[in-house]
């Protein structure tokens, strides 16, 4: 009898990073399961922590007195079996704690303190209701506690007789809606009706709305509003026997004033053929293959993975979709909607707390078997997967910047190997680790080589801006450029216009002196805001005025430089000032529901032009845009990164996707400094495979990715020389260990090298193959757990996506 529950703490050190055992009190033997939270005793001083239990056992190797578990949290698991293997491997791949992987997997609400209350959903045996519920409809987990009746609690809810609900405190966690329900037959109602009064002619609408109903149960509200029946009739009617009335959960829908027009499976052209049936091949055969669906834009790669996703849930199985937060527009959930209903859960950054929560809840009781999501969705609790699809691969937002380091796509295949089903990454510019494995057949490769509606891809040009500038148009708008939004305004045609953002911010600097206003924490210039007219930074949130005169020299002659959305909005004004402008960038798209607004306004032709930073590249499909200008393409390649011309790539072929996509053909106009630049001249040509030999070219004579992998170490300390030691003792302790195709660069500080006002530093090693790294690496934060208790922060990030 397994008496002993393996607990892993909410203590996030090296030193607590692995289960703990515990007695299970006597009462909870039975109950107390893996993945439920549990309060214990923790330390010398025994101070109650959470922890997950992760195991059960009934013997232990530890020789101590053992402590009881003191509570426990939850009346059923919120992790499964599943999860808690993979956060342990997770912590392991991505050097990170084991409850930090855990807390990552889960729902805010199931993360911090709420409250929360145990309530009847169903008749409960015997006297039950009297004795543990006081004949109420819910009671609080507090109380249950008290009076120590979460035993019985906890078999009720394995019966599914109760449940539990989360009161989050940003909106009521489930919103119930009341139902009312005939109590009497036909027959009865009409006999009810005999012993009415004349007058009671209310009451004889409500019988014989009763008897339409058949037994059958009905918002309350309808039969007020649609009947005309006031409240007091129906509580009358609820008094005589005639209905009882009760409440009805009811999700709280994101999308609820949306209708979602039912869609049909299109008729697939072959090559989509061929990719679905290599795909269910995969389906059918239960392998966990990685398919690289390589599809130019508009060639229909969704329809693939719409259709994949029937025959899956065909199976009674369920789908899981990633989509990058950004690529997650409303056009890209009423896709699926359309198709599938109410199967569709949908998590996004977009969603309160308790919409989130509830998402989350119908995903694990099975309601939604497709989940559509952002990176973390990777984690939502589906079971029975049948396929997991990546949509947009090569998007760098896969990987979490911030611990646990984890990369979206290989939680996929570890998920996929779990459940022995395959994987689809699907994009119209992998990624070169992607379209590498794909050569060496590690991945399958699919391809789409044509839109799907057979529309040409759009045609390219280049303006080289500094030609335009010497003619003397110091605009931000070329002269082609402008002719053709006119040319399109005349045509009643539509136009998107990016401003590539990477890389770029607007400052304050004074023209005497050159001096730019920097945050006091951190080695940036900060950034102006034309919103809040403040001065902000990036990195640690610092907020000031915009100053007047220069603090440096006294002069006045502050000016703000970069371009900004709205200076670009003004200007765009101010040439054509008959164009109607949407304009989305952070700014205008911050309150909730925005982002939806504004594309719906485009999309009813409310105005020519949608000018945006990057998140107007991706995913929308509007048929009568025809022109795409790209303002400026280059600002993106002058970083000091390996992908900056995988990145320029990426970006302009994925804009240039959105012209043309109706009967009428597009254009694209890219504005650049550097029209002889390879990453421009073949996104011009729109030619990823020259584009992928070239580049791989120039990242074998670099020794990087997908050559060589990448692992970046950081120290950061308040003291600069406290933190420039240990990076020194780092590289001593890995150096040795090293094989001699390893290569180790730094120490260096890093490109900002002090933010929140702590230095960083840090150490790239670039290797082929090191079995012993990772151990080693695990070692070295063993060690050094002194040094993190006095406030020493030391990340290790496995294949990083930013060297900035
Ligand atoms: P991608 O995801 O590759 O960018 P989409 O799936 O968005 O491509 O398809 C682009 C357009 O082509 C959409 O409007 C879609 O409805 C249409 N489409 C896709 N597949 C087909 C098909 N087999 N027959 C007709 N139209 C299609
Ligand atoms: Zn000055
Ligand atoms: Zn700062």
């Amino acid at each position: 009898m397994a008496r002993i529950a393996e607990v892993i703490v909410d203590i996030p050190t090296m030193q607590t990073n692995k289960p703990f055992d515990y007695l299970i009190p006597s009462e909870y033997e039975e109950q107390i399961v893996p993945g439920m939270r549990v309060v214990v005793p923790f330390g010398n001083g025994s101070r109650s922590v959470q922890g997950f239990v992760v195991g059960l056992a009934s013997s232990t190797e530890y020789d101590g007195r053992m402590k009881e578990i003191l509570e426990v949290m939850d009346l059923d698991p919120v992790l499964n079996e599943e999860l808690i293997q993979l956060g342990a491997d997770m912590a392991k791949k991505t050097f990170s704690f084991q409850i930090s992987c855990y807390q990552t997997m889960l729902p805010s609400v199931l993360r911090a303190k709420y409250d929360k209350v145990i309530r009847v959903i169903d008749e409960l045996p015997g006297d039950l209701w009297e004795t543990l519920f006081a004949s109420r409809d819910e009671i609080t987990w507090q109380e249950a506690t008290e009076r120590g009746i979460l035993t019985q609690l906890m078999k009720l809810k394995q019966q599914e007789l109760v449940e539990v609900v989360y009161l989050v405190k940003d909106k009521i966690t489930v919103k119930t809606e009341r139902h009312l329900k005939p109590l009497l037959s036909f027959d009865q109602l009409e006999e009810e009706k005999a012993g009415l009064t004349k007058r009671a002619t209310k009451q004889l609408l409500l019988l014989n709305v009763l008897q339409s109903l058949a037994g059958r149960q009905v918002p309350t509200k309808v039969v007020r509003e649609e009947y005309g029946i006031s409240t007091a009739v129906i509580k009358e009617g609820e008094k005589k026997g005639w209905l009882t009335q009760f409440d009805v959960e009811v999700y709280r829908d994101p999308f609820e004033n949306h209708t979602f027009e039912q869609t049909q499976a299109l008729q697939l052209t072959p090559s989509q053929e061929h990719a679905y049936h290599q795909i269910m091949a995969a389906v059918e055969g239960g392998t966990s293959d990685v398919f690289l669906l390589k599809g130019v834009t508009g060639s229909g790669k969704t329809e693939v993975y719409l259709q994949t996703i029937a025959e899956v849930l065909k199976k009674d199985q369920s789908a899981l979709m990633l989509v990058p937060e950004i690529a997650l527009t409303p056009q890209m959930v009423q896709r699926f909607k359309s198709r599938f209903g109410e199967e569709v859960a949908v998590l996004h950054s977009g969603l309160s707390n308790g919409e989130r929560y509830d998402e989350w809840r119908k995903i694990e009781k099975g309601e939604a078997r497709v989940v559509v999501g952002a990176r973390s969705s990777v984690f939502a609790p589906v079971k029975n997967l049948g396929l997991i699809i990546i949509d947009e691969e090569h998007e760098t937002s896969y990987k979490q910047e911030e611990n646990p380091r984890y990369h979206a796509r290989n939680v996929a295949i570890w998920r996929a190997e779990y459940h022995q089903c395959p994987v689809v990454l699907g994009s119209a510019t992998p990624s070169l680790e992607s379209r590498a494995r794909a050569t060496k057949n590690v991945y399958h490769l699919l391809e789409l080589n044509e839109r799907a509606n057979k529309q040409e891809l759009p045609e390219v040009s280049i303006v080289n801006m500094r030609e335009e500038a010497s003619k003397g148009n110091r605009s931000t708008f070329s002269l082609s450029l402008q002719e053709a939004i006119r040319d399109r305004l005349a045509k009643r045609e539509q136009s998107v216009l990016m401003l590539n953002r990477r890389g770029y911010s607007s400052f304050v600097m004074c023209r005497d002196c050159g001096f730019v206003l920097p945050c006091p924490n951190c080695d940036i210039s900060l950034t102006l805001h034309m919103d809040t007219k403040t001065m902000k930074c990036h990195y640690c949130g610092h907020e000031e005025g915009i100053p007047s005169l220069c603090p440096q020299c006294g002069s006045r002659s502050i000016r703000y430089y970069g371009t900004g959305t709205q200076k670009v909005e003004e200007e765009l004004k101010q040439l054509i000032p008959e164009a109607r402008v949407i304009r989305m960038d952070v700014d205008t798209t911050r309150r909730k529901g925005a982002h939806e607004k504004l594309l719906n306004r485009f999309g009813n032709k409310e105005a020519d032009i949608l000018l945006g930073t990057q998140m107007i590249a991706k995913g929308l499909d509007f048929p009568d845009v025809t022109l795409v200008g790209v303002l400026n393409a280059d600002t993106s390649l002058g970083l000091p990164d390996f992908r900056s011309s995988e990145r320029t790539f990426q970006l302009l072929t994925q804009v240039s996707g959105r012209a043309g996509r109706g009967d009428k053909p597009g254009e694209v106009i890219v504005q650049t400094f550097n029209p002889e630049h390879y990453a421009i001249q073949l996104a011009q040509m729109q030619d990823y495979n020259t584009f992928y030999l070239k580049e791989m070219s120039l990242r074998h004579k670099g020794q990087y990715p997908p050559y060589f992998f990448i692992i970046r170490l950081t120290v950061s300390h308040e003291q600069e020389m406290a933190a420039a030691k240990k990076i020194g003792e780092i590289a001593n302790f890995l150096r040795p260990s090293l094989g001699p195709q390893a290569v180790m660069l730094g120490p260096t500080p890093k490109a900002i090298a002090r933010t929140h006002n702590r230095y960083h530093y840090q150490i790239l090693i670039k290797y082929k193959r090191e079995p012993y790294l990772e151990e080693k690496l695990h070692e070295l934060l063993q060690n050094s757990q002194k040094d993190v208790a006095k406030g020493m922060v030391i990340a290790i990030d496995s294949e990083p996506t930013s060297f900035i």
